[in-house]
């Protein structure tokens, strides 16, 4: 049976349209910025053109002003606007505020989505995710939130330690996961609290001086003392943030992915242009084998990293919770991804490390993807057990299915074997 894996019209050409923006606008902004860290009026003036190229917010529904594209349209418009680390930016669908965004349409009241996700989805603010702390708060494992919020009259009352969250700096307001029972370590108990980014009680403690650089913002150490919210702050219900966080996670690794694997395609054009160009030991570069290779497993990277991912989104798509397409599409890209980029550095040799190619710059921004969204061993260990227990459910049925067939001969007075 033939398999159609083509995407609608409107998602095509809205895939074309996004690649020709980002050929004609955002790579020469990229080229006249090559200041590590965009600026605020950068961000502004590519989020304009975005505006008037008719691409911008692809996957807000349109009623807050985006295209409304569902998880597999998202795929082929996503990846053709991270062929370069401005583009998402341009298009406001980078972390974190798109994945915001995604959950904010799913689980807000209408009061919470006018008053936060309206500007976020038209580029007026920005915000961020806050959940990961220092040891031995949440990380790898979510379940040991430390940060807790207490009951106070009509609200809350936050008291916690973050670190590492992106885009903090410069945010209209942060989604902060908090305890609200339970103690670390318990798989339940956690609420979402929408906080204001001028809230006295949220305060930012440091930037963190990392390998990547172009997620706007940066990434900062905060602290939540005495910051005290109203009870129209609490994003869905009580005790159910763990449950919110999946809504948000599955779709936000997969728009990581659909990103990285703009930059992928866009590294591997630069190695197959120098193979094309460079002369060595009396041939062309791209002639002899080892360079042949390296260029055919970064096509196979490509090409398997886009599968995965729209089979998971596929899956997300039909409403189901896709955990383990998901925790393998990403576990794959973040390193398929990071393969790609490595190869084509080395075939442009020392071009590659230098900074008059954005090679160097691809490969320390891939780096920490396989480590946020699930460091890939996390994701590995979770395939595994979800592995393990389907084994033993089938075990199970096939022995209840044994059982079952022998009491049914012991009653017909057959003869059990
Ligand atoms: C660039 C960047 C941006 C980020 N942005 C945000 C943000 O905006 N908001 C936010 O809340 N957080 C953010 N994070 C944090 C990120 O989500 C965490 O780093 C991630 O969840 C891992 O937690 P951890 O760093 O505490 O590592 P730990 O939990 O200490 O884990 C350390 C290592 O343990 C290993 N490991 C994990 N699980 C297993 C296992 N089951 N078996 C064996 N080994 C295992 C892995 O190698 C892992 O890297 C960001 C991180 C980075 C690097």
């Amino acid at each position: 049976m033939a398999v159609d894996l083509a995407h609608p019209p409107h998602v095509a050409d809205l895939a074309r349209r996004t690649a020709q923006f980002v050929r004609e606008v955002v790579l020469p902004a990229e080229e006249r910025n090559r200041a590590a860290v965009p600026s605020e009026a950068l961000r502004r003036e590519l989020q304009d053109a975005a505006r008037a190229a008719g691409v911008f917010a692809p996957h807000v529904s349109a009623e807050y002003g985006g295209h409304g594209l569902d998880m597999r349209g998202r795929a082929a418009v996503f990846e053709e606007a991270g062929y370069s680390l401005l583009g998402p930016l341009a298009l406001n669908i980078a972390a974190p505020d798109e994945g915001n965004m995604h959950l904010l349409e799913a689980v807000a009241t209408e009061a919470q989505k006018e008053r936060y996700l309206r500007p976020l989805a038209t580029g007026e603010i920005r915000s961020c995710f806050a959940m990961t702390e220092p040891a031995p708060g949440a990380g790898s494992d979510p379940r040991a939130l430390t940060t807790r919020a207490e009951r106070i009259d009509g609200g809350w009352r936050i008291q916690g330690h973050k670190w590492f969250i992106t885009g903090a700096d410069g945010a209209g307001f942060a989604i902060c996961m908090a305890r609200t029972s339970g103690t670390p370590g318990d798989a339940g108990g956690a609420t979402m609290f929408l906080v204001d980014a001028d809230n006295p009680g949220m305060k930012i403690v440091r930037h963190i001086e990392t390998l990547d650089e172009s997620l706007f913002g940066g990434h900062v150490e905060m602290v939540f003392e005495n910051c005290e919210v109203p009870d129209e702050a609490v994003l869905g219900a009580v005790d159910q943030g763990f449950q919110y966080a999946q809504v948000r996670l599955g779709p936000a690794r997969m728009t990581h992915c659909m990103r990285w694997l703009g930059i992928a395609r866009h590294a591997q054009d630069l190695a197959v242009r120098r193979s094309a160009e460079r002369e060595l030991f009396g041939s062309r570069l791209g002639d002899l084998g080892m360079t042949q290779q390296a260029i055919a497993d970064s096509e196979i990277d490509i090409a398997a990293s886009r599968g995965l991912i729209l089979q998971a989104c596929w899956e997300l798509d039909q409403g189901r919770s896709a955990g383990q397409s998901t925790a393998i599409a990403k576990t794959f890209c973040a390193e398929a991804v990071w393969r790609v980029v490595d190869r084509s550095l080395q075939i442009c040799g020392a071009l590659g490390v230098s900074g008059d190619i954005a090679l160097s710059r691809f490969l320390r921004e891939v780096r920490p993807f396989r480590i946020y969204d699930g460091p890939s061993e996390t994701h590995r260990w979770a395939i595994a057990r979800r592995t393990l227990r389907r084994h033993t459910a089938a075990q199970a049925e096939a022995g209840a299915q044994a059982t079952a067939a022998t009491q049914a001969e012991a009653q017909a007075g057959a003869p059990a074997q």
